[in-house]
């Protein structure tokens, strides 16, 4: 359940005025639908995700005219030109056809080679889970594919915590393109044994939500900061995911603490400038969660050109912290355990 029972409503009034005020220019292109609406924000019932940005052609979202301004407004330096042609050339990359002839193995087998084959190219972590409906855009199909194998590459951290800084833009959409490497190669080594894979990959959003597939998939937990804490990353990293029907063995979703820690922790809260992160866990989609509010965070992201101030700024990102927290959190997370079994 949530910590505070109040509607979604109530706490936005009792949240401070924020600092931070976007440009008229931006605000008079926004819709009257609130994006927090369309994401759910307070909905008891279950429901499929909506797409509300990040979606070519602008025409298919009602936000469509704000993402309009933030391509034309783009004044892309060198570097973040260069990081873009990158992905580019990435994503062009071309994808064999499935091999007539499946290579057959035990499930547990596949799983071992498949994490193998992530590892040994660049992934910096790998996780798989049986891939779920409620992960789909509600306007696009749901993929038939069962498996979701799920990519982790972390951030250089030194260039995330200059954020917002046309540096770390270029970081994140390199990290993105690296990821996307990751997805592709595997998904290249999968159809070679004879099996149906796709890659999926960021920042735009397609067709499936990575978050909850990577939280499923053992990768770490939600922070408040509404992206994933890995034990080890923290939140200093990227995604990407293949799907599959090869035959798997599903990780366990791994709890380390990270989500008992947000609960005594402000730190993302402070530091956001417009002020966009809910303090305590609101209804979303039927689930008691984390939640940004859309209708702040993109504003002064789309004037910045970029942001990831919460990421860099939650404890643990900063390299060598998590680990050190997460065995901390060990020991809290089994006190509370022994609490809720003693009654
Ligand atoms: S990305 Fe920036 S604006 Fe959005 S929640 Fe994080 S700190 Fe706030
Ligand atoms: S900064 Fe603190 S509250 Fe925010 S996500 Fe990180 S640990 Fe949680």
């Amino acid at each position: 359940m949530p910590q505070d029972e109040t509607t979604a409503t109530e706490q936005r009034h009792r949240h401070r005025e924020p600092p931070y005020q976007p440009r008229p220019e931006q605000m008079k292109l926004w819709p009257e639908i609130s994006g927090n609406d369309i994401n759910g924000l307070g909905d008891r019932d279950a429901r499929r995700p909506r797409v509300i940005f990040w979606r070519r052609p602008s025409e298919s979202i009602t936000h469509g005219q704000v993402q309009e301004f933030f391509w034309s407004t783009a004044r892309n330096p060198p570097v973040v030109d260069a990081a873009w042609e990158r992905r580019l050339q990435t994503l062009a990359l071309p994808m064999p056809d499935v091999a007539p002839r499946k290579t057959e193995r035990t499930p547990g087998e596949w799983a071992e080679l498949v994490k193998k084959a992530a590892l040994d190219g660049e992934a910096d972590d790998v996780g798989i889970c049986a891939y779920k409906e409620e992960w789909t855009y509600d306007d696009r199909p749901v993929p038939k594919l069962k498996w979701a194998i799920v990519f982790a590459v972390s951030h250089d951290y030194d260039t995330l915590k200059k954020a917002p800084h046309e540096t770390t833009y270029a970081e994140v959409i390199d990290q993105y393109t690296r990821s996307a490497r990751v997805s592709k190669h595997v998904t290249t080594w999968i159809r070679n044994q004879g099996w149906e894979a796709e890659a999926k990959t960021g920042p735009l959003a397609e067709d499936i939500l990575m978050i909850p597939t990577a939280i499923a998939a053992g990768l770490g937990e939600l922070g408040k900061h509404g992206s994933m804490i890995h034990r080890k990353f923290g939140a200093n990293f990227r995604l990407s995911v293949t799907l599959t029907d090869l035959p798997l063995v599903p990780d366990q979703p791994g709890v380390f603490g990270a989500n008992l820690f947000c609960e005594s922790c402000q730190v993302c809260v402070n530091e956001c400038p417009p002020d966009a992160i809910f303090p305590t866990r609101q209804w979303v989609r039927g689930e008691p969660k984390w939640y940004v509010d859309f209708d702040r965070c993109l504003p002064y992201f789309i004037e910045n050109q970029t942001c990831g101030i919460c990421l860099a700024a939650c404890p643990w990102s900063r390299p060598g912290v998590a680990q050190n927290l997460a065995r901390k959190m060990a020991r809290r997370l089994k006190k509370v355990a022994g609490e809720t079994e003693a009654g």
